[in-house]
């Protein structure tokens, strides 16, 4: 067709599968259906170079005219009919149809070739008057609104009034004659011309305005939503109309060949007699099972089964079929690959790769990572959040932190939540400004938390996402008032004890109940038959993130194959280690100067003589009686915190007998560890205005906190009140000092990671000979164990150096004490730039490098991790100035460059040096692709991403270009 000029038009008999990109997906599907010998009415397709042609010029490119006109010879032929023909006039639909689904978005003109002649042809052709004169009236509201944007409103009001409180289909042929004349009169007055007469200007009118329609704004906005490209184009599909509306013998439906929500196999959808398929949309009358039509319509039943069998092992995949059945005769008009539950895409991958449809690899590739997280979580009730929407009860969102949904009952102190939670085993969601260190034994027994303030590595986000508890951060729409009990949005007020349901997949927040849907991984065989396919095709190992042996046993249930980062200082939050813990803090700065100073006097006092020597004599002895008391309080509770760790370690190490097990030493700033500064001013303030009147604080106090503190005070003094003032005053004075001096302006960029361990070595040193005493000893039992101790936050060889030499030789020591040798490696976090820039440097002394790509994406954007998500990033991504948030996506540009470097110069070192990511990074799809890409040999990241990560990792392997299967 058309000599030289671009081809425009193609026949569907010349179309195919693969040619979506000019045909769009409606096409394609149209030309394989019909090349597969089903019934597809007569039709061809502009394409979507037209369309972009179109765009461009404002009229249709050179030559395609005359090509739609021969398309159109082509239908008049095989359809019988013509075009125009008064006596037996062909009627055509122009129907949108990108290369990838838009729903909803673009147009479509039905019934195209009717006018004042033609009507009454197709009223005698099939002897249905009312039938054409409805199909007319159709026309002429589409057309106008369509073509010409005449407010449709308009035609419905018309109609309305004509039909009073009677259905459409009572309508007589005289009353519908009535409406097609106001009709043509709605259009003149709208588009000052007379309703086009001429099917063929009718036709050229309407490709016309589906073109257009790729431009209209919300197509643009939905193409910008769904990131697809602007410059594709639509391609129109002209085709011969066929009618669901002629009778009872007619009909129209959509069958899925199989179940969207189950994947069970078997054809199901609906089915609506003498109807049109605006009609099903319209949801006006119930359609009927398609499982009914076996009853009903078995001739046509057992071709629909047919038909839907041939295009699903054609397509090799779960299709999507609109059909339409016009007098007994079955028509398809459109396939596509269906929508589907995450369980029906996992039940239909495999049952397809079982079957031989699919290879296993295919088949893991059908699976997105999406569908495994929603499996593993607790689900709403779908139905159900849509009925609390309803019901006004939606009230805010937040940040996304921890997938998963949680209902339960308003708490806002954790101790609450705890004895809640734990003792009476109520489900409590735990409110708060932000969490602490101090609140995690709330968390722990809390269903879900919601934070006002806070982002993705904020600690609230990382702990639940530890946990696998739903959390939803960062919500500052909701002003959180501790002292009322409450928490407001608006002029909404949510308070303790009513129930909350939180939605940490999307960060929705809805007041009172909404039903969950709980998982079970042990149940799922179909996926767990999925992920051992998975385990086949990757190349990337899989690691999980575990701090106690439970996360370890789980993680391994899952199909970890190590743990890459064990956070030891996660068990010195736990509540009885607390004082422990604080009573080390707070002795070691003293230790570490005093130690200092008798080191030198000692020194003096050797070269000291006479009067002089006595003098240091005397000072030494008074240093040494100090230093005797710091020693056993700082040493002492070292002692005892080893203790305490050599069981932690013992637990993990046995729980991953025969795989590796990196424990990181501790890493936080010290004062995290310590009651937080201000709320110590404050008591201090308290308790100083008190000395005078001790009553005073019963009389001012208001909050359950002011009655707590009271509480507290009385306990200090045994029961006396003023006694309880200076004594707790003296403490509180104490510890406000201990805080104050150990304040940092940037904590983040202060005295934590490995440089903790070089200024407090005794810390680091109890650390390593724990996990080393645990080791041999379950050696010695037959376990299986291999620790790789990991120096956290290095950014100068040096640091590392010091570190290492230290500790090796303290584990060391330990194997020698113990008779025992077990295989270790020592290894560093990569967290800082300059450790990735000098990573040659760094890996002359260390076995294994693991990127903390929280803290490197931190140190890199210049983001604090705390603060900048619910400042200005999540503000960022909206407004597109970010494409998305590094925290939760490696910056390939970025931090993935440095990634890549630091690889490379790691392994001309050391060629088999161990590489891994142990930040949140490790858990997301896409960042696991890059470290697929990047070399890594695993990724590290919580228990309960586990399953995704395995997924995730075969794609990367499989090919991205693969995973995506098309038009979903
Ligand atoms: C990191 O920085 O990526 C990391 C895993 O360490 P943390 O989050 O504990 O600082
Ligand atoms: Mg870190």
């Amino acid at each position: 067709m058309g000599g030289d000029l671009p081809k425009y038009v193609y026949l569907l008999e010349e179309g195919a599968a693969s040619m979506r990109d000019l045909l769009g997906g409606k096409g394609a599907g149209l030309a394989e259906m019909t090349r597969l010998g089903l019934p597809v009415p007569p039709g061809f397709t502009i394409t979507t170079k037209a369309c972009v042609a179109y765009g461009r010029k404002g009229r249709f490119p050179p030559g395609m005219s005359a090509q739609v006109e021969e398309g159109l010879a082509a239908i008049e032929a095989r359809a019988g009919r013509t075009f125009g023909d008064p006596a037996n006039p062909l009627l055509v639909s122009v129907r949108s149809g990108a290369k990838f689904s838009m729903p909803g978005m673009m147009d479509t003109v039905l019934n195209i070739g009717l006018n004042d002649e033609t009507v009454r042809g197709l009223a005698d052709r099939t002897g249905n008057e009312r039938f054409a004169w409805d199909s007319y009236r159709r026309l002429i509201a589409m057309f106008g609104r369509i073509v010409h944007d005449v407010n449709g409103r308009a035609f419905e009001d018309i109609l309305e009034r004509v039909k009073g409180d009677r259905k459409d289909a009572d309508l007589n042929p005289d009353e519908l004659k009535d409406v097609v004349r106001a009709f043509k009169d709605l259009y003149q007055t709208g588009v000052a011309r007379d309703f086009p007469q001429s099917p063929k200007e009718q036709l050229r009118e309407a490709i016309g305005a589906v073109f257009r329609s790729w431009n209209r704004k919300r197509a643009v906005d939905y193409r910008t939503f769904h990131k697809i490209p602007h410059d594709l184009g639509t391609a129109a599909n002209v085709q011969a109309m066929v009618f669901g509306n002629m009778g009872p013998d007619s009909g129209t439906g959509v069958a899925f060949t199989r179940d969207p929500s189950t994947g069970a196999k078997g054809i199901f959808g609906e089915y609506l007699a003498n109807a049109q398929g605006e009609d099903v949309v319209a949801g006006t009358r119930n359609p009927l099972k398609i499982s009914q039509l076996r009853a009903t319509h078995p001739d046509l039943y057992e071709q629909l089964v047919r038909g839907a069998r041939l295009l699903e092992e054609h397509y090799r995949d779960m299709q999507d079929i609109e059909f339409t059945v016009e007098q007994g005769k079955l028509w398809m008009l459109q396939t596509r690959a269906g929508k589907r539950a995450a369980r029906a895409a996992v039940a239909i991958a495999v049952d397809m790769a079982r079957s031989g449809l699919l290879t296993e690899e295919e088949a893991v590739l059908r699976v997105e990572p999406s569908h495994v997280v929603q499996l593993l979580l607790p689900q709403f009730d779908e139905t159900a959040k849509e009925a609390a929407r309803r019901e006004d009860r939606y009230l805010a969102t937040g940040l996304n932190a921890s997938p998963g949904a949680a209902t339960g009952y308003v708490v806002f102190d954790p101790d609450e939540a705890e004895r809640l939670g734990k003792v009476e085993k109520k489900p409590v969601v735990l409110v708060r400004v932000e969490t602490s260190p101090d609140d995690v034994h709330g968390i722990l027994h809390s269903k879900g938390i919601l934070t006002s303030r806070g982002g993705a590595t904020s600690h609230a986000a990382v702990v639940t996402r530890g946990l696998g508890l739903p959390c939803v951060a960062g919500c500052e729409a909701i002003h959180v008032d501790y002292d009322a009990g409450a928490f407001t949005v608006g002029d909404k007020v949510v308070r303790r004890g009513e129930f909350l349901s939180i939605d940490g997949s999307t960060g929705e927040v809805f007041a009172g109940r909404i039903p969950t849907i709980d998982p079970d991984y042990e149940r799922e065989e179909d996926l767990q038959t999925l992920l051992g396919w998975a385990d086949e095709a990757r190349r990337l190992e899989v690691w999980a993130n575990a701090d106690y042996p439970r996360d370890a046993i789980r993680a391994r249930a899952f199909g970890a194959q190590g743990i890459g980062l064990c956070r030891t200082e996660h068990m010195f939050f736990e509540m009885d280690r607390l004082p422990v813990v604080h009573d080390m803090i707070l002795a070691a700065p003293g230790y570490r100067r005093v130690a200092g100073q008798t080191k030198i006097l000692r020194a003096d006092l050797e070269a000291a003589k006479g009067e002089r020597r006595a003098e240091l004599a005397k000072r030494l002895e008074t240093l040494e009686a100090q230093g005797a008391d710091l020693s056993r309080r700082y040493l002492g509770s070292l002692e005892k915190l080893g203790a305490l760790q050599r069981e932690d370690f013992t637990g993990i190490l046995r729980a991953m007998d025969g795989l590796p097990v990196i424990i990181r030493l501790i890493d936080p700033p010290l004062h995290e560890f310590l009651p937080n500064y201000e709320s110590l001013l404050v008591q201090v303030t308290k308790l100083s205005m008190a000395r005078e009147d001790a009553r005073l604080l019963v009389r001012t106090a208001r909050s359950e906190e002011d009655h707590k503190f009271v509480e507290e005070v009385e306990r200090a003094g045994g029961g006396d009140l003023a006694k309880g003032v200076e004594v707790l005053l003296a403490k509180t004075e104490f510890f406000l000092e201990a805080v104050r001096a150990m304040r940092e302006a940037n904590p983040m960029l202060g005295l934590r990671g490995c440089r903790l361990g070089i200024v407090f070595p005794e810390i680091t040193e109890m650390q390593v000979r724990a996990i080393f005493e645990a080791a041999c000893r379950l050696k010695r039992d037959g376990v299986d164990v291999q620790p790789e101790i990991m120096i956290p936050l290095v950014g100068h060889v040096n640091e590392l150096k010091v570190a290492r030499e230290a500790l090796e030789a303290v584990a060391k020591r330990v194997m020698e004490r113990e008779g025992v040798r077990v295989a270790y490696k020592f290894g560093t976090m990569i967290e800082i730039p300059r450790a990735a820039l000098t990573a040659d440097e760094i890996a002359r002394h260390a076995e294994f490098f693991s990127f903390g790509t929280n803290d490197l994406t931190q140190t890199t954007a210049g983001y604090s991790r705390d603060d900048a998500e619910p400042k200005f990033l999540l503000d960022y991504v909206d407004r597109g100035i970010l494409p998305f948030n590094p925290f939760q996506t490696i910056d390939r540009e970025g931090v993935g460059q440095l990634m890549r470097m630091c690889v490379q110069k790691g392994r001309r070192v050391r060629p088999d040096l161990e590489l891994g990511i142990c930040g949140e990074h490790g858990g997301d799809p896409d960042s696991i692709a890059f470290c697929h890409e990047a070399g890594l040999d695993y990724v590290s990241c919580s228990p309960f991403r586990v399953p995704v990560a395995r997924l995730a990792a075969a794609h990367a392997k499989l090919g991205s270009e693969l995973s995506r299967v098309e038009d979903r």
